[in-house]
């Protein structure tokens, strides 16, 4: 893609650099400073091994820059986050990378402040800054795929907290629930029913294992049930429920504008009408103005997001060398 030479050029700012540092892959996007993609390269991430993963972020960022002409900001959207307390990164499913000094030595090798955030903080941050949540205060970004992350964004910044885990919904328990609902399916974080274990890919395609006998990918459920199928219409019916009560807290707790939902099962269309009909009978208001919405980016969420952890502004020429 071609990089415009707009007014933009002329008034100090510079590119925006996103990467998206997954367990399997590594993704760069370059935008300009109206937040158009002008560049966007993906390589596989080097299994289990920190300094080459360090060495093969600054690559792609030398070579997105070489590229381009222009020396960028850079951000970086990964599973897990920078401990407050240590600098070192935690929680991460690259676990080669949790405690290591990601941040400190990745702006040593790139000779430059960079910002790290939780890639479902990016999600979030993308939503809100040119996504479907744009023009919200705050947003609550959900990432329901494999596993459930979700961020925080209010007036467009990610609310991190002390513990750098705000909006981490998914390892509470299920709100108000059924009896055969307890104690819950296992979970890999030590607890029992966690809303993870049953608004998760897996968690769908093991609740319908447990109620109708036969393993079922999500996307088949769905499809079952949309053509008349009792038993996958039963469990879409109990996942939508879920779905209702586990936002339902949220809402009552942050009372956001916007709710996004990403990652597979942001797919499912039905839950963008079902879940708002079914959650005032948990919110704690007469009614409930809060929007639930598909994204604007979808897979893209994740690295624009990362991008703009340097918002309008801050990017410009100036702003980068008090930064430095
Ligand atoms: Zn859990």
């Amino acid at each position: 893609m071609r990089r415009s030479f707009g007014p933009t050029w002329c008034d100090g700012t510079v590119i925006k650099i996103g990467i998206d540092l997954g367990g399997t892959k590594i993704e760069v996007i370059a935008l300009d400073a109206g937040g158009r993609e002008i560049l966007r390269h993906r390589v596989e991430t080097p299994q289990g091994d920190y300094q080459e993963t360090l060495h093969m972020i600054a690559r792609l960022v030398e070579k997105a820059e070489a590229d381009l002409g222009e020396r960028g900001t850079v951000g970086i959207g990964t599973p897990g986050a920078i401990s407050r307390a240590t600098g070192l990164l935690k929680n991460s499913n690259s676990v080669c990378l949790n405690g290591q000094p990601v941040l400190q030595d990745i702006q040593t090798l790139l000779d430059r402040p960079v910002r790290i955030s939780n890639d479902a903080n990016c999600f979030a941050l993308s939503e809100a800054t040119d996504g479907a949540a744009a023009g919200a205060r705050v947003v609550f970004g959900v990432i329901v795929g494999t596993g459930t992350g979700g961020g925080v964004v209010v007036d467009g910044k990610i609310i991190t907290g002390p513990n750098a885990i705000a909006g981490e919904w998914g390892h509470n328990p299920l709100p108000w629930p059924r009896n055969d609902e307890r104690p819950g399916p296992p979970c890999y974080c030590g607890q029992h029913g966690c809303i993870e274990t049953f608004l998760s890919g897996p968690g769908m395609s093991g609740d319908h294992k447990m109620a109708a006998g036969n393993p079922l990918k999500p996307h088949d459920i769905v499809k079952r049930a949309l053509s008349g199928d009792p038993s996958a219409e039963a469990t879409l019916q109990r996942y939508e429920d879920r779905m209702a009560r586990s936002l339902a807290h949220v809402i009552n707790i942050l009372d956001p504008d916007v709710i996004v939902l990403g990652g597979g099962m942001s797919n499912i269309d039905r839950l963008y009408e079902s879940v708002p009909r079914l959650w005032g009978r948990y919110v704690f208001s007469d009614r409930v103005d809060t929007r639930l919405v598909a994204p604007r980016h979808g897979d893209s969420s994740g690295v624009r997001g990362a991008a703009w952890l340097w918002p309008a502004g801050t990017g410009t020429k100036d702003a980068l060398k008090d930064e430095a």
